[in-house]
């Protein structure tokens, strides 16, 4: 055993005792319908989110997906800000269906999928290759910090400019609670939820009928 496994062997301990969340064996995640999932893009020979049949890779023709589609299933993407400007981000996704053997996507690399500091949090979803090379996540802060944006001019810099369209969706908090969710998919399950009550739920965009 490597000195990383032993690392890594440490933590899940630590998350069973002091997090309460229970670990359980990788057979549990091979259903019926995630080995049906996995056949059928076999088949096709494609790459894609594990919502639906809809291809993110090598066929733009296609209907675009949302960044993640299922509320079961899809990634699950959450940032918080609390009453002193504390801010945390954290992702957690089962990546792509029929992806190569020991891809790592965007969800786990700091900066990519999941970011957060004094400024902003940052959890991204979508196609993992574009969010990496984009450090979409990261972008946003440092627009933040280096160009003087709010929270909302850099998300929508870095969705609607410099990530491929189809490709990407995110949700962010800023130090001040500014929230946004932004996305140049179909759609983005999303929701948001504040200490005075406030909460709002979509799927589309605003300018869609829900
Ligand atoms: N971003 C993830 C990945 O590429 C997929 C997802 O959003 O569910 O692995």
């Amino acid at each position: 055993m490597r000195h990383d496994d032993i690392e890594c062997y440490h933590i899940h301990l630590h998350c069973r005792i002091f997090q309460g969340v229970e670990i359980v064996d990788s057979s549990h995640f091979i259903t019926p319908e995630n080995v049906e999932r996995l056949k059928l893009a076999k088949e096709a020979n494609r790459v894609q989110i594990d919502y639906n049949a809809q291809p993110i890779q090598n066929d733009t023709k296609k209907e675009k997906p949302c960044a993640n589609g299922d509320s079961q299933i899809g990634t699950v993407g959450c940032v918080a800000v609390d009453s002193n400007g504390n801010l945390a981000s954290a992702t957690s996704t089962g990546g792509l269906v029929n992806k190569m053997a020991g891809r790592i996507g965007d969800t786990p690399v700091i900066g990519a999928g999941t970011y957060a500091n004094e400024l902003c949090a940052v959890s991204a979803t979508g196609k993992g290759e574009s969010i990496i090379r984009g450090t979409v996540a990261r972008d946003v802060a440092a627009l933040m910090e280096f160009k003087g944006l709010s929270l909302k001019e850099a998300a929508d810099c870095v969705v609607h400019e410099r990530t491929p369209k189809g490709t990407v969706g995110l949700i962010a908090v800023s130090a001040a609670g500014e929230v946004v969710m932004s996305f140049n998919t179909t759609g983005m399950f999303r929701g948001c939820a504040t200490e005075d009550g406030y909460s709002e739920v979509a799927i589309w965009s605003d300018a869609q009928v829900e």
